[in-house]
């Protein structure tokens, strides 16, 4: 008899898994999704195309309703877990509804980091995470509206480039010296900023918001040296938090995230976590490919096959169209390392290669990101570069040519 699987979250990891399950443990598990979005898991990632105006909505879903019911999945959606019942082994709805489980998995992802400031619980701030928040800004959005957008991060970028292309007049605000400054080198963010401002978006670097200011809704943001930033809307986007709350009251070991060993496997036995809630050798990642990983081996673990998960080399695309920026590994260069750059300040190109021991270690592209896949394939291989090292800089073509 198959035995009662419930995922907790019905996200992008969870239907990557459902997905993997049916590859490789097709009927081993009675598998039951339960997900506090009121839809079918999308794909996440795609938010900023559809604030762009780049994408409807539909195309977001990961998979029909068709395929859902096809891999013999009980969707329970619109509906948040409140509690893992660990003795009896069971997951708690907030209507009292109990799940049985035999396995369980937690995939709650991230919730959005609020600020500590004043004024962010007023009418017109908005997170960017979900569809409910797209559609907060899509309403707003508009020629007539003054958007500030707080965090120069991947996400603030993407929300800022999605409400400009609407009309809407945008500062961006960043607390760092420059943007992106998990990705990108000094020379790399202005180039970027100069792309951004190029698109009419105000940058304001080393801005410290002191509060959100408004009577009964957003009129302004002031800033920590005293200037007030006007407008309607406020988009924040200055971090996430793995969404930890279900486990931590359960009692499983938590730290920033839910603590998983090489198989997913959390303190419990029973109970695994993927994806950005889980915590792996002091890592939560942001991204969706350690998601992807980890559901993958997962599956095979709980198909009964080897499988360990060993960590994930990042990389970072922006999803802004005509501003391509790739960043992986180790893009600043530690101490024992040697840069390769190449730039074209008319064309507003910018390559840095950074090698380690005759191996490519990161790499940064801005402007043109054609070879990224292949830089990306260099540095998560390791292999020595040999005879490609004269010609690395020029991309793949060139380079293998020779
Ligand atoms: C605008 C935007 C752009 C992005 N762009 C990129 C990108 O370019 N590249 C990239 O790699 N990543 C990107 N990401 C990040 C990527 O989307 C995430 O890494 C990915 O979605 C993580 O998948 P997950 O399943 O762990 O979490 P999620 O996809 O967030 O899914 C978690 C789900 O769990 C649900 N949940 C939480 N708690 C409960 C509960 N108690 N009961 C029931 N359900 C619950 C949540 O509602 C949510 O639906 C982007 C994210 C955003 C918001």
């Amino acid at each position: 008899m198959s035995e009662p699987l419930v995922v907790i979250g019905n996200g992008m990891a969870a239907a990557r898994l459902v997905e993997e399950l049916g590859q490789v443990a097709l009927g081993r598990h009675s598998v039951l999704v339960v997900g506090a979005e009121p839809r079918l898991a999308y794909n996440r990632v795609l938010l900023s195309s559809v604030l762009a105006g780049e994408l409807p909505v539909a195309d977001t879903e990961l998979k029909p309703l068709t395929w859902w019911k096809a891999q013999g999945v009980t969707l329970v959606y619109g509906r948040r877990a409140s509690a893992i019942d660990r003795e009896s082994r069971c997951v708690v709805l907030e209507d009292g509804t109990q799940l049985p489980y035999a396995r369980l998995v937690l995939a709650t992802g991230s919730d959005p980091i609020r600020l500590p400031k004043p004024g962010m619980d007023l009418p017109g701030v908005v997170t960017f995470r979900d569809h409910d928040d797209v559609g907060a800004m899509l309403a707003a959005a508009g020629p007539a509206t003054r958007a500030v957008v707080i965090g120069g991060g991947l996400l603030g970028i993407e929300a800022a480039c999605g409400l400009a292309a609407t009309g809407t007049r945008v500062t961006l605000i960043h607390l760092m010296d420059r943007l992106m400054e998990r990705q990108l080198d000094a020379e790399a963010a202005s180039l970027l900023n100069a792309a951004l401002e190029a698109r009419g978006i105000t940058v304001l670097l080393g801005a410290d918001t002191a509060a959100v200011e408004g009577e009964g809704c957003v009129e302004a943001v002031r800033l920590a040296d005293g200037r007030d930033l006007p407008c309607d809307i406020v988009v924040t986007a200055v971090g996430i938090r793995p969404n930890a709350t279900l486990a931590r009251a359960a009692g499983l070991a938590t730290a920033r995230g839910i603590v998983v060993d090489d198989h997913l496997t959390t303190s419990d036995p029973a109970i695994h976590a993927i994806g950005e809630c889980a915590e792996h050798r002091g890592t939560c990642y942001g991204l969706v490919e350690p998601a992807y990983q980890q559901a993958a081996i997962l599956a095979r673990h709980l198909a009964g096959m080897p499988a360990a998960y060993e960590g994930t080399v990042l990389a970072t695309n922006l999803k802004v169209s005509g501003v391509p920026v790739f960043s992986a590994g180790d893009f600043l260069g530690a101490a024992g390392t040697e840069s390769i750059v190449w730039r074209d300040p008319g064309l507003a190109t910018y390559r840095k290669l950074v090698l380690r021991d005759g191996a490519l270690a990161g790499a940064i592209l801005c402007g043109e990101t054609a070879d990224a896949p292949w830089y990306l394939d260099l540095i998560r291989s390791g292999r020595p570069l040999g005879p490609l090292r004269d010609r690395l800089i020029f991309g793949q073509a060139l380079a293998e040519a020779a």
